[in-house]
């Protein structure tokens, strides 16, 4: 059978959840027993997002193959279970890069090279490559445009897959407008108006949606879904109500409670003889998450903690790990600058986990290695994600060591120089000056030391993990973290890159110099987030245990 394919366009405003909704209807089509994949077409002109500020754009998700993307990638990831590649998401950037490359190389020789028809085929052809053979085979391809309908930048974007249904014929083709239908508060009602100004805007282009996905605070009444089918030309039943659940892991039982999977089905020319989606593990999840009898506190200190978009990797796999223990995980973000050898008490005192993600960037540096000191010297649960665990070599060395100016050669400087780089470039990194795509990225094998906490936590001896970094822990230094108490628990292959540490004196202190929250799923929770969420919940326990009341709660 030929691929099929659903276009997933946005109206009204950004941060509507378009990916998860692309994400969710991937996994409620998957779980009727199709294969998908999930593409996000992006209308910026960076040639990735991997140049972009986190603040600005949230985190940037690294697939197996060493792409940067695009966080919306992980939601596709997180509900469906194809792993996808460089491939299934480019930007407008890539786009033009393509043909203005070929322009120089003169493949269009005698020609006026147009976004019509020279940009919107160099799309057509990328989308191609992204749902094509290479993926194997694809019955349904669920492709996200980035961006707002009416943006300048999106227009070739939406011109193309305007194409695609005469291209591919109208049975194959199939579109899905996500739109905001806002609650205000003075009226007391839902309103409609931007969803039929949206959907106008879309026709503007040649675009008449199929189906709508209104999103809102409450559900859509059936008076008001009437109302919208009416004035955008669809059926009732093809206006879906997408309003705001508690758990983003509810979003394919609400859309197939509302059929959205039996419409695309028909839509897209009967049923295939699929069967009914088996979402019995997705009901699982949402139950064992609903009332989990314990909470653990954790503490992520870094630097980008007012946005949580720039971890949402990480919070998804926290959460993840802490279902996986009956827990409800609470997250306190520390802003890692505010940090001080004397304050760092009453910001961590009260935690069961103290947890430093990924970073760039000298700010906030030294506040990380307070709360890294305050973890070890007080037996608090401790995982060092990549740049995490980088700064608990320094800080361990530091401190256990005697090397008092250790520290990494990103953040040395004439001002701070330091005669103990032991984090350092690798040489393969050394000469490297342009940006994006540049960094160890992507997916490394790693062998884990007999008898290390990491090996029984992997119950493996090797295991393969995504990367997205320029420095390494030092060699020189390799000897003295271990005869200093640090365990090298990972190294690759050859042995000169360590990839994970532990302290064997520690109730739990791990780090790894690779992201493991690229690979946690709901169902299934990365290995290293549920012991992480164990040790948590063993200290709470224990410390509820062993102290008066009044302390607890402090
Ligand atoms: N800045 C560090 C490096 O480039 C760590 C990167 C990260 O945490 N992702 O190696």
């Amino acid at each position: 059978m030929k691929t099929k394919f659903v276009f997933i366009t946005g109206g009204v405003l950004s941060s509507l959840g378009k990916g998860l909704s692309a994400a969710a209807i991937g996994a409620v089509m998957e779980a009727r027993g199709l294969k998908v994949i999930n593409v996000k077409m992006d209308p910026y002109l960076n040639v990735d997002p991997g140049t972009m500020s986190p603040y600005q754009h949230g985190e940037v998700f690294v697939t197996e193959d060493g792409a940067e993307t695009d966080l919306d990638l992980g939601h596709y990831e997180r509900f469906v279970a194809r792993p996808l590649h460089q491939r299934n998401s480019f930007t407008a950037g890539k786009v033009y890069l393509n043909v203005i490359e070929r322009e120089r190389k003169g493949d269009y020789l005698g020609s006026t090279v147009q976004v019509i028809p020279h940009v919107t085929d160099e799309i057509k052809r990328l989308m191609e490559l992204a749902t094509g053979k290479e993926n194997g085979h694809v019955d349904l391809a669920i492709i996200e445009i980035g961006g707002t309908v009416g943006d300048i930048e999106s227009l070739p974007f939406i011109e193309a897959i305007r194409q695609m249904r005469a291209d591919k014929g109208a049975e194959n083709v199939l579109y899905i407008h996500v739109t905001l239908v806002p609650y205000i508060k003075a009226a007391g009602e839902l309103k409609t108006k931007p969803t039929q100004h949206s959907v106008k805007e879309l026709l503007s282009v040649g675009i008449q949606p199929d189906i709508l996905l209104c999103r809102s605070e409450k559900p859509l009444t059936d008076e008001l879904r009437q109302k919208i089918a009416a004035f955008c030309n669809v059926g009732k039943d093809d206006v879906i109500s997408a309003h705001d659940v508690d758990n983003i892991y509810k979003l394919p039982l609400v859309f197939h409670e509302q059929d959205l999977d039996g419409r695309i089905l028909k839509k897209l020319g009967g049923n295939w003889g699929v069967q009914s989606p088996q979402l019995d593990r997705w009901k699982q999840y949402v139950d064992r998450a609903e009332h989990p009898p314990h909470t653990v506190r954790v503490a992520v200190v870094g630097k980008y903690v007012h946005l949580t978009d720039t971890y949402k990797s990480l919070n998804e796999a926290l959460t993840h790990g802490g279902i996986a223990n009956d827990s409800r995980v609470e997250l306190k973000y520390v802003d890692s600058e505010e940090l001080t050898a004397s304050n760092v008490g009453s910001h961590l005192g009260g935690v069961d986990a103290v947890l430093i993600p990924g970073g760039f960037g000298t700010r906030g540096i030294e506040g990380k290695i307070h709360a890294i000191r305050y973890a070890r010297e007080n037996q608090v649960p401790f995982f060092g994600i990549c740049l995490g665990m980088q700064l608990a070599v320094v800080e361990f060395l530091r401190d256990v060591g005697g090397l008092t100016d250790a520290n990494s050669s990103e953040f040395a400087s004439p001002e701070h120089p330091t005669s103990n780089p032991v984090i350092h470039l690798m040489e393969s990194q050394a000469g490297v000056t342009t940006k994006g795509g540049t960094m160890r990225l992507g997916r490394y094998p790693c062998r884990l030391a007999e008898g290390s906490t990491a090996r029984r936590i992997y119950g493996q001896p090797e295991i393969f993990e995504r990367h997205r970094h320029r420095y390494e822990v030092n060699p020189r230094y390799h000897k003295l973290l271990e005869e200093k108490g640090m365990r090298i628990s990972g190294l690759s292959p050859k042995g000169d890159l360590v990839e994970m540490i532990e302290l064997p004196s520690h109730p739990y202190f791990v780090g790894c110099q690779f992201h493991p929250e690229f690979k946690s799923r709901p169902l299934t929770p990365h290995p290293l987030f549920s012991a992480f969420l164990r040790a948590a919940l063993e200290r709470q326990v224990a410390r509820e245990k062993s102290r008066p009341a009044e302390e607890i709660s402090a």
